[in-house]
């Protein structure tokens, strides 16, 4: 699969923020588990990675995620009637707010937004608040493993039903936009 340039300047600006990089090779996506200062629920943290090409948006009020793909043709669709912008920062600033203008409210009521702070899964407390974009947070690494038990492969598929839905229907109809 080609990967879209977008994903490829992203990468290369991650690598520019990168100060340690040649010490830190072995977790070069900041790989931690944290605590939930709330409730003290272990979770884990870890950068998006770079060849991740999708863009993550979060809700503002609870912790669902929501993952717009860049081959969606919704995505192409906003990117095209987007002003030309030779800055690709700028581009990609503009291009994600009018991603989560046309993106439906979240079933709780919030919004969909790319720097939600990021929640706690239990008790929905926000945890990392400071610049969560491109950070993830989860309940644990189980969605990074290739071969789960059957218990913890449903535990998974629990909290993605609920947390991380793959939602069809993710986008505004023409007039629910024009406000
Ligand atoms: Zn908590
Ligand atoms: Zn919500």
């Amino acid at each position: 699969m080609k990967i879209p340039r977008e994903v490829l300047v992203r990468k290369r600006l991650h690598m520019e923020n990168e100060e340690n990089l040649s010490d830190d090779n072995d977790n070069w996506l900041h790989e931690e588990w944290m605590t939930c200062p709330a409730c003290h629920q272990p979770l884990f943290r870890i950068d998006q990675s770079p060849l991740d090409g999708d863009y993550h948006f979060y809700c503002d009020r609870c912790p669902v995620r929501l993952d717009v793909s860049v081959y969606e043709p919704k995505y192409d669709q906003i990117q095209q009637a987007l002003p030309h912008c030779p800055e690709y920062e700028e581009k990609n600033a503009a291009l994600i707010e009018v991603m989560e203008a046309h993106l439906k409210p979240c079933q709780c009521g919030g919004r969909f937004r790319h720097d939600a702070p990021r929640r706690c899964f239990s008790c929905f407390t926000p945890v990392i608040v400071d610049d969560p974009a491109y950070i993830d947070l989860y309940p644990d690494e189980d969605i990074f493993e290739r071969a789960l038990d059957a218990e913890r492969q449903k535990k998974l598929e629990r909290w993605r039903a609920q947390f991380f839905p793959d939602l069809e229907d993710k986008w505004k109809g023409p007039s629910e936009t024009e406000q």
